[in-house]
């Protein structure tokens, strides 16, 4: 009786630990790729268009109000030196 109350506490450590695990590893996932967007001064993003090249007309636009590859807010409007236009 004694081993089996050792064995489950054991299989619940480990499950414990292994789930744990898991969201630690999600969050660092989700942590690195937040990371590898850059910054709207490094890319330098500005909240109007350049010429004709806007946000909304780029393939990295994320409606309504997000970039693939950029930091933040990004209005639709906006431009950045990414900009590669939809085609
Ligand atoms: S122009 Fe720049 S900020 Fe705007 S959607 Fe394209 S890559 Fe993102």
């Amino acid at each position: 009786m004694d081993d089996c109350r050792r064995i489950s506490r054991r299989v619940v450590l480990a499950s414990a630990a292994f789930s744990f695990g898991a969201a630690a590893a999600a969050t660092v996932v989700s942590q690195t790729a937040a990371q590898q967007k850059l910054s709207q001064a490094d890319a330098k993003y500005q909240t109007t268009p350049k010429g004709d090249q806007r946000c909304d007309g780029c393939v990295n636009f994320q409606p309504p109000n997000a970039c693939k590859f950029v930091q933040g807010d990004i209005s639709p409007n906006g431009w950045c030196q990414l900009f590669a236009a939809k085609s």
